[in-house]
């Protein structure tokens, strides 16, 4: 199989595979690509330090996202109105 078809396979995955939300064997699958695939490797690093970095954020702030939701609407008014 052309690597690009497994790339595209893998990345179809990868929020499963993240979530630990995949089959044993799939995981397997994935884990193997990632050993081979130096751009997978770098996209699946990048991806964990942004949900990592995400999750801290949401801890810290501990905003529910409807308020956020709000809030970014009024900063955005406020824009328009300057
Ligand atoms: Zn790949």
């Amino acid at each position: 199989m052309p690597e690009h078809n497994l790339c595209q396979e893998f990345l179809s995955q990868i929020s499963d595979y993240l979530d630990n939300n995949i089959d044993p064997l799939t995981c397997d699958e994935l884990e193997k690509h990632l050993v081979d695939c130096p751009n997978c490797r770098v996209f699946v690093d990048t991806l964990k330090k942004t949900v990592y970095l995400y999750q801290q954020q949401e801890a810290d702030i501990n905003v529910p996202s409807e308020v956020r939701g709000r809030l970014f609407k009024v900063l955005n008014l406020d824009d328009l109105t300057r």
